[in-house]
């Protein structure tokens, strides 16, 4: 998550800086321009066909009473014919006689179409045998180059390709019309500095202090670069914050810029890149060249791995020059500028193993800064951070309780959670936010909503609720796996019914924790075939994510037996195993039959744990029938407590890191 809206209150007004005023184009002038070529062919067809025309008989009459003075004959295509003015005061001529403005109309009066100029010769000939004096009609032939005719062929394709290039331009360069067009080379980076102040500070952002520490240097750099440039010190010119979406990396490249008020580019590493050839790597040039002229400033790109994945990778997905040219054109910028010009870059990315190794090499990137998902402490101190604008909590709210519910939250689940909290209790028109509303919260960022409205056939509930009671039950009884928080049959997002559990933060798994997790992943289903006699297709994700599970057993974390101590995991992402496995087929068949060996196994021990528990499961499931929602409690009760320490409590939920946070109060 990446979203910078939500940190500063002024990113409305971002960009004031960086772009000049544009060429005030507008696309109406292009509709009334179109507006006035139709108008004007309207008119000018008029103007022609003002021109009575008459058919065959009506011209032979006309020659044969000798009222005729001249035909002219224009382009071969129609003739001309002005009657003589003695023989305009005759009855037939008098809607012509005078110009429609008034005064007498000097011709020429009728259009007569000739069909082709062979056939007008024979007509003409075949009058002049009949008639000998219409040989002195006076015929005239005459080329007439239709200027404005011509004009408008060329011009209307040629405004309609105008039409759709600026069309697609706007398309592809999104809102903003001419101004797109003249700055598709400039780079597209937020600028924030004095006029859009960034509010964000390090206190903003809680726990991570390490990354904290690194990033203060670099603040007390832009602020006195003198201190260092005495000693003869070299600043790295960029830091790469490398971890989970959500973690705060955008928050903690925010904050640097707000401690030390230095001017702040913000861009993400997928706004380089174009359809066009060539614009990435103007688009760096010119960001290059803003920061330059700002400096001392900070650059920060959000998910660079868009422009910064290795290079030479992408041959079999169709080769991107495009994104290696922007590439290049990054390391030369970076390459460039001395180490004490006063910008700094920052750079983000949840993939730092996929990036290109000249990236990372010392001048660069030197400094990559990990921030891993927040520990206990770390998400005490973002709960503390988030419910300070949260004014009326209740007594009830216990920030420890809440930290341990939410192992593996992200600091941007965590915002979410205080919000959602603040939200439920105002739709329950609440005066403060309760611990129900947070739990609640909690649910609802965990599975989507409930949907208690949902219609479940009786047939159906019972088929889910043994399997939920199956997913309990296995979980309860085995060591290894994580212990059950709550286990709800109300359907909520896509699934249809759901367990919590509280898993051991750690950080080594063991195998036998691994193989405790499918059996409890696969006792959902082993509660559907002991009860029913019949499996559903209830079971998919369960499934999906048991597969997944054995696979990485067996071939990423060298823990099977016969395929040995090896891993086929590729850190470096250089390599490509969708195309080419790293095995032999022999070698793919061993590990297929391994995967299948293990999950039945697997399945066999889930099936004897319910078998021999068969009485309390159903008690678990009628009660999970009768109530919808049961609780750690509700299976002390049924199953007795776990014998097990430490792992079924959450108050004595063990963190394994150390860390001092400091708890901003
Ligand atoms: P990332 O860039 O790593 O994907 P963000 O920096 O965009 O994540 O984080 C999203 C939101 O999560 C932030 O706006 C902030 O509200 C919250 N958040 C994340 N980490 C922290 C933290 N350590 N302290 C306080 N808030 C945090
Ligand atoms: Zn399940």
């Amino acid at each position: 998550m990446s979203d910078q809206q939500k940190i500063s209150p002024s990113s409305n007004n971002q960009g004031s800086g960086s772009r000049k005023p544009r060429f005030n184009f507008n696309l109406y002038w292009i509709y009334a321009l179109i507006a006035i070529i139709f108008i004007g062919m309207q008119l000018y067809s008029s103007f022609r066909s003002s021109i009575k025309e008459i058919n065959k008989n009506e011209f032979i009459a006309m020659m044969r009473e000798l009222d005729v003075q001249t035909i002219t004959i224009v382009n071969n295509e129609y003739a001309e014919i002005t009657i003589l003015p003695d023989r305009l005061s005759k009855e037939k001529y008098a809607s012509v006689r005078e110009k429609s403005l008034g005064g007498e109309n000097p011709g020429p009066h009728f259009r007569y179409n000739i069909g082709s100029p062979q056939l007008f010769d024979t007509e003409i000939k075949d009058l002049w045998s009949e008639y000998p004096e219409t040989r002195n009609v006076e015929i005239r032939n005459e080329t007439r180059k239709n200027l404005f005719g011509d004009l408008l062929g060329w011009l209307i394709p040629i405004g309609l390709m105008v039409l759709v290039w600026i069309f697609i331009m706007r398309r592809m360069s999104g809102g903003g019309f001419g101004g797109q067009i003249f700055n598709i080379g400039k780079s597209k980076a937020k600028l924030f500095d004095k006029d859009t102040h960034v509010l964000v500070t390090f206190d903003n952002v809680a726990g991570l202090d390490e990354a904290k520490v690194e990033l203060k240097e670099i603040v007390d750099f832009l602020k006195s670069p003198k201190k260092y440039t005495d000693l003869g010190a070299k600043i790295p010119k960029g830091a790469l914050l490398v971890g989970s979406p959500g973690t705060g990396k955008t928050l903690l490249a925010k904050a640097i810029a707000g401690e030390a008020k230095v001017p702040f580019f913000s861009l993400s590493g997928s706004d380089f890149v174009e359809m066009f050839v060539g614009v990435g790597a103007s688009r760096v040039r010119d960001l290059f060249r803003q920061a330059k002229e700002k400096a001392p400033a900070i650059i920060f790109i959000d998910e660079i791995d868009a422009i910064g994945r290795a290079r030479g990778r992408s041959v079999a997905q169709g080769a991107n020059d495009e994104r290696e040219n922007t590439l290049n054109q990054l390391l030369t910028e970076m390459d460039g500028f001395e180490a004490n010009t006063g910008v700094i870059i920052l750079a983000a990315t949840n993939r730092a193993d996929i990036l290109d190794k000249a990236l990372l090499r010392p001048g660069r990137f030197d400094r990559q800064i990990y921030i891993d998902l927040p520990d206990l402490v770390g998400r005490k101190a973002i709960f503390k951070v988030h419910m300070k604008p949260l004014t009326r909590l209740d007594q009830s709210v216990d920030v420890e309780l809440l930290a341990k519910q939410t192992p593996g939250f992200s600091g941007a689940d965590i915002a979410n959670v205080c919000n959602e909290a603040a939200l439920i209790a105002a739709r329950k028109n609440k005066q403060s936010i309760s611990r129900e509303d947070f739990n609640d919260a909690i649910d609802r960022v965990i599975g989507g909503l409930e949907k208690k409205s949902k219609v479940i056939a009786p047939k159906e509930k019972r088929t889910i609720a043994y399997h939920e009671a199956g997913h309990a039950t296995v979980s309860w009884l085995l060591e290894h796996a994580s212990p059950l928080v709550k286990v709800t049959i109300i359907p909520r997002g896509q699934s249809l019914g759901a367990a919590w559990y509280l898993p051991e933060e750690r950080q080594i798994t063991t195998s036998e924790q691994l193989i405790d997790e499918i059996c409890a992943a696969l006792g959902g289903r082993a509660a559907e075939q002991l009860e029913f006699g019949k499996v559903s297709t209830g079971a998919l994700s369960d499934l999906e994510k048991v597969t997944k599970q054995a696979y990485a057993m067996i071939t990423v974390y060298g823990l099977n037996e016969r395929i040995g101590n090896l891993s086929y995991y590729d850190s470096t992402g250089q390599s490509d195993y969708a195309i080419t496995k790293p095995y032999s087929e022999k070698t793919a068949e061993i590990i297929d039959e391994e995967v299948k060996k293990l999950i039945e196994a697997c399945y066999q021990r889930s099936l004897q744990v319910l078998a021999d528990n068969k009485g309390k499961l159903d008690k678990l499931a009628a009660r999970l029938l009768e109530r919808e929602i049961l609780y750690r409690e509700d299976l002390v009760e049924i199953f007795g407590e776990r014998p097990w320490p430490n792992s079924d409590h959450p108050e004595t939920l063990t963190e394994d890191k150390p860390s001092s946070a400091t708890l901003p109060e």
